[in-house]
């Protein structure tokens, strides 16, 4: 069986709890049935496809990719199943758990200081791109500025969306991190029917809310809340901001409140920006508006077992915003 043919087509599922608290028809795109459990084994093996056909890398070559884990972990299993190797690049906000798996994935890791892009000497970017060129083999796929990212969403994640609703779908929302997940969705949602709202989700003090609205960057640049995958402080080459409507922003202590409350409620463990995205319901539900014949479709990238020791046993990092804390019932 070919690679190709494991990754994707990932359930719909009805989510009972939200859509009865919203009063509406909210649908869950569950990304965790990928093989390497997430959405980013799409654009790993678009990016992957891409190199080898353009002969940008040989037989038995390296990948290199700064990543969040997921993209990464992605990259690591197609590669070892293609026979290629991979180095990943990952921030030291990763969770324990996604270094244990780009370990086991076998792939060879380094830990940086942030993600802040390629201007930052210190970032995953700057260093998997610095090390792919001065190493002979190496191709630095480049999630954040690479056209395969977004057209993996765009070939796979939106029609199976339209496919799975029968084209009956008012709302969809998803966080944003790279952009390929948003912008390819969006743009082939848009072109069935542009009136169907695309939401992206991303952590407080994250730019790209502010740069959707006035195109342009924020004068005060700070650092955002820590919620794994989702949120940057530069705008990366793959986030078109002309299929986005609108990016809502919540915090850490809410999502992280969110995630466990939703467990509770619902035996699933969802991953934290999947949470992120279940918080912008609960904060913007006035601005959100649902009727009872809306379709919204919320995307969770990945699982919440990922984030065990950050997100349901108590977690250590500090989030940057103050919180509102309401109670909360599913
Ligand atoms: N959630 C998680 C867990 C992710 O790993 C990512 C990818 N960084 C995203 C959301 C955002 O997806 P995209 O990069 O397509 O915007």
């Amino acid at each position: 069986m070919l690679i190709s043919e494991f990754v994707g087509n990932t359930p719909l599922r009805h989510c009972d709890a939200l859509s009865t608290r919203y009063h509406t028809n909210i649908f869950i795109k569950e990304e965790f049935h990928n093989p390497g459990k997430s959405a980013k084994d799409r654009p790993a093996l678009f990016m992957i496809q891409d190199a080898i056909a353009r002969k940008k890398i040989k037989p038995g070559g390296l990948f290199v990719e700064a990543s969040s884990g997921n993209t990464g972990l992605g990259i690591a299993l197609i590669a070892k199943k293609l026979g290629y190797r991979a180095k990943i690049f990952v921030s030291k906000s990763c969770s324990e758990e996604k270094i244990d798996l780009l370990i086991k994935a076998g792939a060879d890791i380094e830990i940086c200081e942030n993600s802040s892009g390629l201007h930052d000497f210190n970032s995953t970017q700057f260093r998997a791109q610095s090390f792919a060129a001065s190493h002979p083999n190496a191709y630095f796929t480049n999630q954040y500025y690479n056209t395969q990212n977004i057209r993996a969403h765009y070939k796979t994640t939106a029609p199976e969306i339209w496919k799975q609703t029968g084209g009956n779908i008012t709302h969809f929302i998803a966080g944003v991190g790279t952009g390929g997940t948003i912008s390819g969705v969006g743009r082939f949602l848009k072109e069935q029917h542009p009136n169907i709202h695309v939401w992206g989700v991303e952590p407080y003090g994250s730019i790209l809310a502010h740069f959707l609205k006035h195109r342009t960057l924020p004068n005060n640049i700070v650092p955002f809340d820590p919620i794994e995958g989702i949120g940057r402080n530069f705008v990366p080459g793959s986030f078109d901001a002309d299929y986005v409507d609108h990016i809502f922003q919540v915090n850490y202590r809410e999502t992280k409140r969110i995630a466990t409350e939703y467990y509770a409620q619902t035996d699933i463990m969802i991953g934290f920006s999947s949470a992120a995205v279940v918080a912008s319901l609960e904060r913007y539900a006035n601005m959100m508006d649902f009727t009872t014949t809306d379709n919204v479709v919320l995307l969770f990238p990945d699982h919440g077992n990922r984030y065990i020791s950050k997100l349901y046993n108590g977690g250590v990092q500090q989030a940057n915003s103050s919180s509102r804390i309401t109670s909360f019932n599913f």
